[in-house]
């Protein structure tokens, strides 16, 4: 059988801000025939719904090895949490995922690729934003400790209100750059279920590039957990096969 689709590294559970138990997300993989990664939250942007400190680290790696699982974490590229935990806790993930939720502007501000209008100073030069964040994508996963990058082409809404058209802001150039960062750092490009991206021109170019991909459902409900209907659908269509899906495997237990 071939593993395209049948991994989901890109879990949700209610020890971030998922809905569901890590309980009823296994349940639910299981009912789909789908292996699942739980890549919640290990992040201090949020302090009370994410995994936010060490200790609480340790706890959901505890429980992650007691179920059926991938033992993932979804770490943000705009926060300090994954550069203070050490080594020995770091070592006990089977693998990690890289998000930018935020990016860092040249002017100390951070930029979120989930803007709905550019703020002042950035109002009117949206290439400038969009070659930032492509600088800090290519940045995240040369420094990140990670071998995925989550919906990493995600585009501020504010883009689209200009110009609806994926092509006119992932530029041929910018296509180029995260492309060949990924191919130098060995790190996987997600294909999210959820927010439908990355766009087909750009998994054409990883795909000759050598890059790896992963597929995620990003799921956060129960209707979303380990469905990757489209992700996989998208995969086929550009070509790609199991021989290029990073492949997720479980790293011994403790004792
Ligand atoms: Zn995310
Ligand atoms: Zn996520």
């Amino acid at each position: 059988m071939s593993r395209l689709g049948t991994q989901d590294l890109h879990c949700h559970t209610d020890m971030s801000d998922g809905d569901l138990t890590l309980a009823q997300v296994a349940a639910r993989a299981a009912e789909l025939g789908v292996e699942v990664g739980i890549a919640d939250h290990v992040s201090s942007r949020n302090v009370e719904r994410f995994v936010s400190s060490e200790a609480r680290v340790r706890r959901y790696l505890d429980a992650l090895e007691d179920a059926p699982v991938f033992r993932a974490g979804e770490f943000c590229w705009c926060d300090e949490l994954w550069k203070e935990l050490p080594a020995e806790v770091m070592d006990r993930f089977d693998y990690r995922v890289g998000s930018n939720h935020g990016f860092y502007l040249p002017d100390g501000t951070m930029g979120s690729p989930w803007w709905q209008k550019l703020p002042e100073p950035w109002n009117g030069r949206p290439h400038e934003v969009m070659d930032v964040m492509v600088a800090n994508l290519c940045d995240m996963v040369a420094a990140m400790p990670i071998q995925i990058a989550a919906h990493s082409t995600l585009t501020p809404p504010a883009l689209f209100d200009l110009e609806n058209d994926v092509e006119a802001w992932w530029t041929a150039e910018r296509e180029d750059r995260w492309v060949e960062a990924l191919a130098a750092s060995g790190v996987a490009l997600e294909i999210s279920n959820r927010y439908r991206l990355p766009h087909d021109r750009l998994l054409g170019k990883a795909l000759q590039a050598g890059v790896r991909f992963s597929l995620g459902s990003d799921g956060h409900t129960r209707a979303q957990v380990a469905q990757l209907g489209w992700a996989e659908a998208t995969a086929r269509r550009v070509g790609i096969t199991e021989r290029e899906m990073f492949v997720a495997e479980r790293r011994r237990r403790r004792g």
